[in-house]
């Protein structure tokens, strides 16, 4: 069994063979279904050909069964899911909202190991303290 994401808001499983199924949302309010691979640091990505991703641009990500929007509140520019992994642990995922933008954070226990190569962009608001995230 690999790795198994769900939904944090209604825990539906969000991973469909080797995809990861997102809503989105573009600023010009175009809409469609994101798949994404289901291996950390795979940056392949699938839409309906008339669903055409803008590169650089931020897009709402939404859970395709309850569509609570997983833009995190305290920084939009990552999206969250959960994840168990093959043994049963439990983490949390977040990945860029930018189209292009190819970074990956596994999270637990406050510690985040980074995937992808813009990983680095996110990391320093990643390893601060919660109370200080919203200075930056
Ligand atoms: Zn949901």
């Amino acid at each position: 069994m690999a790795n198994n994401y769900y939904c944090p808001i209604c825990r539906s499983n969000m991973n469909v063979g080797s995809s990861i199924v997102f809503s989105a949302k573009s600023p010009d309010n175009e809409k469609g279904l994101i798949f994404l691979d289901t291996e950390l640091g795979n940056y392949a990505k699938k839409t309906h050909p008339e669903f055409k991703l803008q590169e650089g641009v931020e897009y709402k990500f939404y859970c395709p069964v309850c569509h609570a929007k997983l833009n995190k509140e305290e920084n939009p520019n990552l999206v969250k899911v959960h994840m168990t992994d093959e043994s049963g642990k439990k983490y949390e995922i977040n990945i860029s909202n930018i189209i292009g933008e190819h970074c990956t954070y596994k999270i637990q226990d406050k510690k985040a190991e980074a995937f992808g190569p813009d990983a680095e962009r996110y990391s320093k608001y990643l390893d601060l303290p919660l109370e200080y995230r919203k200075y930056l």
